[in-house]
């Protein structure tokens, strides 16, 4: 327990450097303080097995590892500052599910239904990249405190607080995410992302294309649930890309539908809701072609 009161000294001191507000930084240094990364890699292992219980995976090893290899390519340009987070990808089989989500320590979820909601490469390490910033930039580990505290967080790292651990898990059944970010983290998360991705020499744009769609669906899709508007981040990231020295172009069009005819379901139309209903062969129009919604 003596870590514990190291650490709330710690915290009261930054609390006093950051009285008018640190924003994010503040954020990400005093969960480097109260949530080791050891703690939440810890915590990681226990959540992933018991998700590994409840989820289903796809059993396609081709598109498995075709999203894994897309990961870690990403990660390879992301901040690796916390060398002991354990990042994993994981292609959950549903094709319904517009999905994305990363738990504590760096295990990430996608959902085929993600993938079967995009076009191409760019779209898809835009949210890949999304999903390792909430990790990199210890979101995960902020939320975690702000929601349990930073003594019931180290409990459950050492596998003390079971109940908490199966209620993470049963909001990730039942809702498909774990933790609900601040309009803050989303924005910070967004930024981070585009960047990852971009430097791997994706096109940032994806991030927009990708957005512009889910905008056009008559009701969110899970994956938007906890997030600041499609409008609000694309204006956002918008302004983030045009400040971006040298956007990587990548789309990697024909290779991602390739991967995408796998999943074998209906891809989701733009703007369309009606998963089932006869969604026209269009994934290849023309970009400047508006997505209706209907
Ligand atoms: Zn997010």
């Amino acid at each position: 327990m003596n870590r514990l009161r190291n650490m709330s000294v710690a915290l009261m001191a930054l609390g006093m450097m950051c009285l008018t507000g640190c924003g994010t930084w503040f954020g990400t240094v005093a969960a480097d303080v109260l949530v080791p990364v050891e703690d939440e890699v810890e915590l990681g292992h226990q959540l992933s097995e018991e998700l590994a219980q409840e989820l289903v995976f796809s059993d396609d090893e081709v598109l498995t590892t075709y999203a894994e290899d897309l990961g870690f390519e990403i990660l390879e340009h992301a901040d690796r500052t916390h060398e002991a987070l354990e990042f994993e990808f994981h292609l959950v089989d549903d094709p319904e599910m517009i999905n994305a989500f990363a738990i504590p320590g760096g295990g990430i979820y996608i959902y085929t239904g993600l993938l079967n909601a995009m076009d191409n490469e760019a779209e898809l390490t835009a949210v890949i990249g999304h999903e390792i910033a909430h990790v990199t930039r210890r979101n995960i580990a902020q939320r975690l405190v702000a929601a349990y505290g930073a003594d019931v967080v180290a409990k459950m790292a050492l596998g003390e607080e079971p109940g908490i651990v199966g209620q993470l898990v049963t909001a990730v059944a039942q809702q498909g995410f774990m933790l609900s970010y601040s309009r803050e983290q989303e924005r910070d998360a967004d930024e981070w992302g585009v960047e990852y991705q971009s430097a791997a020499g994706y096109d940032p744009n994806g991030f927009i294309t990708f957005f512009e769609k889910l905008a056009g669906r008559a009701s969110p899709p899970t994956f938007l649930s906890t997030h600041p508007t499609p409008d609000e981040r694309i204006e956002n990231i918008q302004s983030h890309i045009d400040e971006l020295e040298s956007p990587g172009t990548r789309l990697e069009e024909e290779r991602f539908l390739q991967m995408r005819d796998r999943i074998g379901a209906e891809p989701v139309a733009n703007g369309n809701d009606e998963t089932d209903s006869d969604s026209e062969e269009d994934s290849d129009s023309e970009e400047e072609s508006e997505s209706a919604s209907d």
